[in-house]
């Protein structure tokens, strides 16, 4: 469980808020409840006391002693209701007293007398096993003029007792409580930010290559309906910039080729003008050579902003991509010769794959071309290609200068060259590899390298044998 989801946190503040208010209400209930018993069973009393004179002492002369305590033992049951009662005359001798109650919680002869002069109307006895027994005094007179105290009490436990079953109850009702809401709320919070999972998993699936799909939008008209609205928004606006700069740069390539070409067939006219000093000749020659390199870079740079507009499953055939680099290989071994270089081509099966033979062709012609380039004279190529677990496999393995650990992160960028001087002078502008990736990329394949272990690097490319659908878009880029 991640602690640090949305849905985690809101629920532990939801639930941490819910167990304050449960513990709120419970303090509450416990003291409002407790007040409650108290002053039922003090008015309880008092009552009792009332009634003992009103309705028994009044005409003690005329019933007898003996009545009041027949009629005490049988109306009010005191050893059945816990209940202790005492009636004593003026003269301090008693004229009734309960006996123990049945359930023992307290021994009547244990509690003292109460004296007529210093009468308090309530008063507590600590009893002996612990408890209290809360007594109301009531001074009465008979209608003769006889005067009693009425003593009338109970043990306070019965109040205790009461709250502790509302504290028993509390405690399992309330974790029980807690429990069905965190669940409850866990779950509804669930169902609230799955539709935020499935934006975030399908926003990190587009890319500047498939910008022109937008994430799911359900009509809730809630917030998340309108985050999802103002990401498709944006990605509509980002959409239109890509799409505006791969423009400007095939429009731009476009317009510079041609003035090129003019530049280039008058520089190899002046070249082959007879009549030009030595030193002219020169000048010229090597105008036309940065003419060249120029629009080598330029076709280049088109080549690139037309794959990244989209337009690259155009031409789609069945071929055999193992027999298709054996025959490039082949083509290429002529330069291998040239520095004395080992060309092998090493392939069991062939590998039938789906796709622009023309374009498939570069990422070996690239790869194997940028092996011969640097690697130094004597050292050995190997072209590798295989199909595993649906996908076509090319290695290109050399035994040449290899890359830095630290520029490997940029080998794919446009105009990155791990050594300038070197690979201007080798006729590169660091852009044959940024050409393979976006072939690579509209392929729905990728490009890797990794170091051997000897001197040297390995390319690894790797092409599903059905393209997806990703490189099927309509092609936006003209010329
Ligand atoms: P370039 O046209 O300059 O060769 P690339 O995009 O093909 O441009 O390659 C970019 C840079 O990567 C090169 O300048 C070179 O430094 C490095 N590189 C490419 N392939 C190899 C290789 N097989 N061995 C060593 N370095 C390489």
């Amino acid at each position: 469980m991640n602690v640090r989801s949305v849905r985690f946190r809101i629920t532990a503040w939801y639930a941490s808020l819910l167990a304050g208010l449960l513990i709120l209400f419970a303090v509450f209930i416990y003291f409002a409840l407790e007040h409650f018993l108290e002053v039922n069973l003090r008015e309880s009393l008092s009552r009792d006391a009332q009634t003992i004179g009103e309705a028994l002492l009044k005409n003690v002369d005329e019933t007898g002693e003996d009545y009041v305590i027949k009629e005490m033992e049988e109306h009010f049951a005191p050893r059945i209701t816990s209940r202790f009662l005492r009636v004593t005359r003026s003269d301090g001798s008693i004229l009734y007293q309960s006996g123990i109650p049945e359930n023992h919680a307290f021994d009547p002869s244990h509690v003292a007398p109460e004296q007529l002069n210093s009468l308090r109307p309530w008063r507590e006895e600590q009893m002996k096993g612990g408890g209290a027994l809360l007594i109301h005094s009531n001074p009465y007179i008979g209608r003769t003029g006889k005067r009693f105290l009425i003593e009338a009490g109970a043990p306070y436990d019965e109040v205790e007792s009461v709250l502790h079953e509302l504290l028993f109850s509390l405690a399992i009702a309330f974790p029980l409580m807690l429990g069905i809401a965190v669940a409850g709320g866990y779950g509804i919070m669930r169902r609230l930010v799955r539709p935020l999972d499935e934006i975030a998993t399908k926003a990190e699936r587009i890319t500047s290559r498939n910008l022109n799909e937008r994430l799911p939008v359900k009509a809730t008209g809630d917030e998340i309906e309108k985050l999802a609205l103002s990401l498709n928004r944006m990605m509509g606006r980002l959409e239109e910039s890509f799409h505006h700069i791969n423009r400007f740069s095939a429009d731009a390539s476009h317009e510079i080729r041609t003035p090129l070409a003019i530049i280039r067939g008058e520089l190899e006219n002046a070249l082959q003008a007879a009549e030009q000093a030595p030193e002219m000749r020169e000048t010229v020659r090597s105008a036309l050579e940065e003419a060249e390199r120029l629009s080598r870079i330029v076709e280049q740079l088109l080549e690139i902003s037309r794959l990244e507009a989209g337009e690259t499953l155009v031409d789609r055939t069945r071929f055999d991509f193992s027999e298709m680099t054996r025959t490039t290989v082949e083509q290429m071994r002529l330069l291998a010769e040239e520095k004395h270089q080992q060309l092998t081509f090493d392939c069991a099966r062939p590998s039938e794959i789906e796709g622009d033979h023309m374009r498939l062709k570069q990422i070996v012609v690239n790869l194997v071309d940028n092996a011969i380039k640097y690697t130094p004279e004597g050292g050995s190529i190997l072209v590798s290609s295989f199909a595993i677990d649906g996908k076509v496999v090319l290695e290109v393995a050399d035994t040449g200068l290899g890359v830095p650990s630290d520029a490997s992160a940029h080998i794919f960028d446009r105009f990155y060259r791990v050594d300038k001087g070197r690979s201007r002078q080798l006729g590169g502008a660091g852009l044959g590899l940024a050409i393979v990736k976006s072939i690579c990329t509209a392929y729905g394949g990728t490009i890797g390298l990794r170091q051997p272990d000897g001197p040297g690097i390995v390319f690894r490319v790797e092409l599903p044998l059905h393209p997806s659908p990703n490189g099927e878009r309509v092609p936006r880029s003209g010329g």
